[in-house]
C-alpha cells in the first residue's frame, strides 16, 4: 500500500485477515477492492445507542443496560447444550443475563466487571432478564454496543461482524484515502460532508446527526452521477437536425370539424407539439397523459400537421384492437379531408399487405397506423416526417427507436397513460420532453370505485350489471386467465362467460375476447361490442389498452389481487369515458393486508399519479425500474420516491451542469465523469445501441 490513490481499489485480500477464502466469499457479494467494501453499505442500522437503566426496562425492548457483574455461573441441562448466567447490577435494580452455548464468556468476563450488554428483555415481575445478548466491557470506546450498529445485506456465510471488523480495519489503515470527487463548490453549495467523512460514518456513524449528514450526501451524490449520467448518455441527440414544418391553417379546420373542443391541458400539449415541429430540431416528446384524458386526438392533429407539410406520418398501437380504433376514428375525422388513412398490422392478407407497402413507399398513403407490423424491415415511407407511438410503456426502446429509423431524422412523439410522477419520468426519459395533460375532458364524473369479497360476487352480477344494462349501459367482466387452471383459483374468461350466460343472463347478449382468439375474431367481438350488439363483453387483460366504448359503464375486475395497481387503473379507465356515471368493482379472493390495502387506494383514488406513487411506495422503485426495463445502474442508498426532494434539486444542478459542460471534460467534474462512467460502464452498451 503505497500509492495512495491506488489503495482503495487495491484486491480486498490486502486487508490484514481477509485471506483467499474469505475473499472469496466477498466477491461473491460484489466485494473485490477495498472500494467495492467501503461502498457496501449497510441496510439498516440497529439502534444500540440507548442506555436505559434496569428499573426503567419494559418487557420485550431490545436495549443496552450498562452494569456491574456480581455472579456467573454455568451448566448443562442436557448433552450439547450449555446455559451460562451472569448476574448483573446497577443502581437501579438487578437483571440476568442468558447466553446458549457460549461457555467462552464464562472465561472471558469476571465478576466485578463493568459491562455493556445489549438484548431483548423479558421481564415477569420485578424479575428481569435479557436474552441471546451481546457483550462487551465497558470503556470509553465501546465497539457493537451504546451505538449505532450497522446491519449489512448478508450471505454466502458471511456474517455481520465479518464485514464490521473488515471495514474497521480498513479504517484503521492511515493510508486509506478515499479521493473527493464531488467539486469543491457544489460540496459548499449544498452543505455537503465530504467522502472521508460521509463513508466512515456510514458504517460507523458517530451518532444519528453524523449519520443523517452521512446519508444525505452519499443519497446527493448516487443521485447526481445518475442524473447527470442520464443527461450525459442519452441527450446526446438533442441538437440532431430535423423536419422545419409550418404551422397549416388547414389545422383550424380540422380542429373546429371535431365534435368537441379541446380541453386545456391538451391544447398546451399541441401547441408544445406543434412548437417542437416547427423547430428545426428533431422533436423528441412524450406525452403523458391519465387514462381517458384525450390523447388520441392531440396525435391525430400533429399528424394532420405533418401532412399538410407534405409529409407522411405513422402511428403505433400495442394491440390489434387498439390499432384497428385509432383507424376507425381517424378516417371518420379525415375523410372529407382527403387525407388518406390505412392499417397494417398482422392480419391484412398478403396481398393487401403488398398494396400497403407499395403505397407506403410510393407516398401514396398519407398516415399508416398499425401494430408492430410497422417497424418490419420491408415497411418503407417515401418521406416520413412524423412517428408516433401509442401506449409506449408496451414497446421496448429498441422497437420505439425502430420506427423512427425509417426516415431520415423525422419527429417522434411517443404517448403513455402510465402515470409516473414527472421528476421519474424525467429520470427515465432523460432524453424527452414532456408534455402532461392533467386535465380530463369535461363532464366526466368520476368512476366510482369499490372492492368485495369474492362471496359476494353473485350480488354484484345479480344487481349491479342488471341494474346498468337495464339502462342500456354496457358492461366488462375481466379475468386474469384464458382458461380455467386447476391449481389455483382463478375466474377465467371462457368460464365465466359460459357461467354468466347459463346461471345470471340467459337474455342477455354476452360476448368473449381473448388473446388466443383469431385477430379477425377479435375484430368481429369488438366491432359488435363497439356497435351495442353485446351487453356484456367477457375479456382478458386484451382489452387493457386504450380500447374506448363510451357506452360502457361498468368494469367488473375478477381476482383483482392479481393484478397491478397501474394495470387495474388502466382497465378501470375502460369505463367513465362518456357521460354517464360509471361504476368499477374489483372483486378480490385474497385476504393479506397488502392486498386490502390496495384495494383501498383504489377506491379511494382516481388520479393515476397518486396510484403509481402508491404504487411506487408499496413495490419499491426497484421493481417500479425493473417492469420500466431500463438500463439505469442501481440505486445503494437513494430512494427515488423517498427522495423526491433530493432529486429535484439534484436535477436542477445537473442541468446547469450539462448545459455549461455537456462531456464533463472540465478538470473539477474529472472525478465525477469517472464515478459516472464505471457506474453506466455495462449499462451503456444495452441501453444505447438500443436507442
Ligand atoms: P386516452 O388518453 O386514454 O388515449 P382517448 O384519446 O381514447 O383517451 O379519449 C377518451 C375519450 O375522450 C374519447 O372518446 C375521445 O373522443 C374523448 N375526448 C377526447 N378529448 C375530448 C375533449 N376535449 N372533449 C370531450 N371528449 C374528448
Ligand atoms: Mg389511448
Amino acid at each position: 500500500m503505497i500509492n495512495l490513490f491506488g489503495v482503495i481499489n487495491e484486491s480486498i485480500q490486502y486487508v490484514k485477515g481477509i485471506g483467499p477464502k474469505k475473499a472469496e466469499k466477498l466477491n461473491k457479494l460484489g466485494i473485490y477492492t477495498i472500494k467495492d467494501l467501503l461502498y457496501y453499505f449497510p441496510r439498516q442500522f440497529e439502534d444500540r445507542s440507548v442506555i436505559k437503566k434496569i428499573a426503567q426496562l419494559e418487557d420485550e425492548e431490545k436495549v443496552t443496560v450498562k452494569a456491574l457483574i456480581t455472579n456467573i455461573e454455568s451448566y448443562t441441562p442436557k448433552k450439547g447444550m450449555t446455559i451460562t448466567r451472569i448476574d448483573v447490577k446497577d443502581d437501579t435494580g438487578f437483571a440476568k443475563l442468558t447466553f446458549f452455548n457460549r461457555e467462552y464468556i464464562k472465561n472471558t468476563f469476571r465478576v466485578g466487571d463493568s459491562i455493556l450488554a445489549f438484548g431483548k428483555v423479558k421481564k415477569n415481575g420485578r424479575f428481569v432478564e435479557l436474552n441471546s445478548c451481546e457483550l462487551e466491557y465497558l470503556s470509553t470506546s465501546p465497539k457493537n454496543i451504546g451505538k449505532l450498529v450497522p446491519v449489512y445485506p448478508l450471505s454466502y456465510g458471511i456474517t455481520n461482524k465479518d464485514i464490521m471488523n473488515t471495514v474497521r480495519m480498513v479504517f484503521e489503515n492511515k493510508d486509506i484515502k478515499i479521493p473527493e470527487y464531488m467539486p469543491e463548490y457544489l460540496l459548499k453549495k449544498y452543505r455537503l460532508c465530504g467522502i472521508d467523512y460521509a463513508i466512515k460514518n456510514i458504517h460507523f456513524p458517530k451518532d444519528k446527526e453524523s449519520l443523517k449528514v452521512a446519508l444525505y450526501r452519499l443519497i446527493f451524490e448516487e443521485l447526481l452521477v445518475l442524473q447527470l449520467g442520464l443527461f450525459m448518455y442519452k441527450g446526446g441527440n438533442s441538437n440532431e437536425k430535423g423536419i422545419l414544418f409550418k404551422r397549416d391553417q388547414r389545422l383550424d379546420e380540422v380542429l373546429e370539424s371535431l365534435p368537441f373542443s379541446l380541453t386545456r391541458a391538451q391544447n398546451r400539449a399541441l401547441n408544445e407539439i406543434i412548437d417542437d415541429m416547427c423547430s428545426e430540431k428533431v422533436m423528441n416528446r412524450l406525452v403523458q397523459g391519465d387514462v381517458g384524458s384525450g390523447k388520441t386526438v392531440v396525435a391525430l392533429l400533429a399528424l394532420a400537421e405533418c401532412v399538410f407539410n407534405g409529409y407522411q406520418g405513422a402511428l403505433m398501437a400495442p394491440t390489434e384492437i387498439l390499432a384497428q380504433q385509432h383507424y376507425e376514428s381517424f378516417t371518420e375525422t379525415f375523410e372529407d379531408i382527403g387525407i388518406n388513412v390505412e392499417l397494417l398490422t398482422g392480419s391484412v392478407t398478403k396481398k393487401q399487405k403488398e398494396g400497403i407497402l407499395h403505397r407506403a413507399r410510393d407516398g401514396e398513403i398519407d398516415i399508416l397506423i398499425g401494430t408492430h407490423a410497422l417497424i418490419e424491415d420491408n415497411v418503407e415511407f417515401k418521406n416520413i416526417g412524423l412517428v408516433i407511438t401509442d401506449e409506449q410503456h408496451r414497446f421496448g426502446v429498441r422497437q420505439r427507436g425502430k420506427l423512427s429509423s425509417k426516415g431520415t431524422s423525422p419527429d417522434i412523439l411517443v404517448m403513455t397513460a402510465t402515470p409516473i410522477p414527472r421528476t421519474l419520468a424525467l429520470i427515465l426519459y432523460g432524453d424527452l420532453d414532456i408534455s402532461i395533460i392533467d386535465e380530463l375532458p369535461p363532464g366526466r364524473q368520476p368512476i366510482e370505485t369499490i372492492a368485495v369479497e369474492k362471496k359476494k360476487r353473485d350480488k354484484v352480477y345479480n344487481s349491479l350489471v342488471r341494474r346498468e344494462v337495464d339502462k342500456g349501459r354496457q358492461v366488462y367482466i375481466v379475468c386474469p386467465l384464458v382458461e380455467e387452471s386447476e391449481s389455483l383459483d382463478i375466474t377465467s374468461a371462457t368460464e365465466t362467460a359460459e357461467e354468466i350466460k347459463r346461471d345470471f343472463f340467459p337474455d342477455l347478449r354476452v360476448g368473449l375476447l381473448h388473446g388466443k382468439m383469431k385477430p379477425s375474431e377479435k375484430d368481429a367481438i369488438m366491432t359488435a361490442f363497439k356497435n351495442h350488439e353485446l351487453d356484456i363483453l367477457v375479456s382478458t387483460t386484451v382489452i387493457e389498452v386504450g380500447v374506448n366504448v363510451p357506452n360502457s359503464t361498468l368494469m367488473i375486475i375478477e381476482n383483482a389481487e392479481r393484478f397491478g395497481l397501474a394495470q387495474l387503473h388502466q382497465l378501470r379507465g375502460r369505463v367513465g369515458r362518456g357521460k354517464h356515471q360509471s361504476y368499477c368493482v374489483l372483486i378480490y379472493g385474497s385476504n393479506s393486508e397488502v392486498c386490502r390495502k390496495r384495494m383501498g387506494i383504489m377506491e379511494e383514488t382516481n388520479d393515476g399519479f397518486k396510484i403509481s406513487e402508491k404504487d411506487l411506495e408499496i413495490r419499491g422503485p426497484g421493481e417500479f425500474f425493473g417492469t420500466m426495463q431500463h438500463g439505469v445502474p442501481e440505486l445503494k442508498v437513494a430512494n427515488l420516491f423517498k427522495h423526491m426532494k433530493i432529486l429535484k434539486t439534484v436535477q436542477q444542478e445537473a442541468r446547469i451542469i450539462i448545459g455549461e459542460d455537456s462531456t464533463l471534460d472540465f478538470k473539477e467534474y474529472r472525478g465525477l465523469k469517472r464515478e459516472i462512467e464505471s457506474k453506466f460502464k455495462d449499462k451503456i452498451e444495452k441501453d444505447i445501441t438500443m436507442n
